[in-house]
């Protein structure tokens, strides 16, 4: 089987738009794109880098192969858009017909594979974490109706910050070749000080791994992600993907980060966070107000409080605000909090403190 036939073949038989710009290369004198012939007026020229005026590249080549570099894959196997969230509908709308097909995910974890599966009518299938929230293998193995095209892994997870082993993904991915696609969202995968899946790319045709410059690149507000995948994967999103997915200042900002300046401080600023985690986490659990906090490989602590909600309320008095992901099953009384600053994260812990004191 090619895993062209787990696509819904409305997409297979459909004739995708052709862009001006995939048409033909840049001239001297264009007039193919209805653009305006001028750069945009009172935009100053820094923050114009390149032809302002003149729609971007739908996958820029520098971009792809500084990304190929990054993620040592060939730029083939790369499809880069408006942050991995765009990937994450665009891989549901492409697998599941609407009413008939269904995503697996594995809660408690990240809410838009769930979004994006109902926007469809695809049918979620929930294979809970077990109990120290690792994906259970051999329950979703055995659960896993026929109907699930889509799994959704995330590692580490957010909001837990558990990650999981090469081997749990390959036993997932060979298990389920013929059959569906394994996508691994890697958009903390910088804070794990443990590589990629990106390695077993080759392997399993079936595996698809979601990268971002929202998280370890400091770049959420450009608006840049990826999807690491079969080259047949990628070409079936290009089908459906918008014309023009990402913004010529987001691909400015991108390259920027990912030269080689941007490159050294961005690797010392990941060390940064991690050794502010493990301060952060050995820290909080001395506080009486603090029941646990999860072992976490990401940019975030998940952790437990005697009363969460007036931890939140005291916190947010203080000009702090963290996330309440009590919402989550099994989650009751968790609050999520990121790993900030060195400052900020001190900030953090004094006013813990003060509400301690003050009782
Ligand atoms: N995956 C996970 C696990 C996330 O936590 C997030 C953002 N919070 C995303 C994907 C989306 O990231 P972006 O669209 O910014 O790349």
């Amino acid at each position: 089987m090619n895993i062209r036939d787990l696509a819904r073949p409305e997409i297979l038989s459909l004739q995708p738009y052709s862009s001006a710009r995939s048409e033909s290369a840049m001239a001297e004198v264009m007039l193919n794109a209805n653009e305006a012939p001028w750069p945009p007026a009172g935009v100053p020229k820094a923050m114009q880098g390149r032809a302002l005026n003149r729609y971007p590249d739908p996958q820029p080549a520098d971009l792809l192969a500084r990304l190929a570099e990054l993620y040592s894959v060939d730029e083939s196997r790369i499809l880069v858009g408006r942050g991995s969230d765009e990937a994450i509908d665009l891989l549901v709308r492409c697998f599941c017909r609407p009413g008939v097909d269904a995503v697996a995910i594995m809660p408690p974890t990240f809410g838009m594979y769930a979004v994006c599966a109902s926007v469809q009518g695809a049918a979620r299938i929930e294979i809970p974490l077990d109990r120290n929230f690792h994906v259970d293998v051999d329950l979703l193995l055995k659960k896993l109706p026929g109907s699930v095209k889509l799994v959704f892994l995330c590692s580490p997870n957010n909001p837990t910050g558990t990650l999981t082993s090469h081997a749990v993904i390959e036993r997932i991915a060979g298990s389920l070749v013929d059959r569906a696609l394994v996508i691994v969202d890697e958009a903390y995968i910088e804070f794990a000080e443990s590589p990629s899946v990106s390695v077993l790319l080759g392997r399993y045709e079936n595996l698809g791994i979601l990268r971002t410059l929202s998280k370890a690149w400091g770049l959420a507000g450009a608006r840049v992600g990826c999807l690491l995948a079969d080259v047949e994967v990628i070409s079936l999103l290009r089908r459906i993907m918008p014309p023009y997915p990402l913004p010529t200042p987001s691909i400015n900002a991108a390259l920027g980060a990912l030269h080689a300046d941007g490159l050294a401080t961005t690797r010392q600023r990941i060390g940064l966070i991690i050794s502010e985690r493990e301060r952060m986490a050995a820290a909080l659990v001395r506080l009486p107000s603090v029941i646990e906090v999860l072992p976490s490989k990401a940019n975030f602590l998940c952790v437990r409080f005697v009363d969460a909600a007036q931890v939140q309320r005291s916190l947010q008095r203080s000009g702090i605000i963290v996330r309440d992901v009590g919402r989550h099953a099994r989650l009751a009384g968790f609050l999520r909090i990121s790993i900030g600053s060195r400052e900020e994260n001190s900030q953090l812990l004094e006013a813990l403190v003060r509400l301690e004191v003050s009782g």
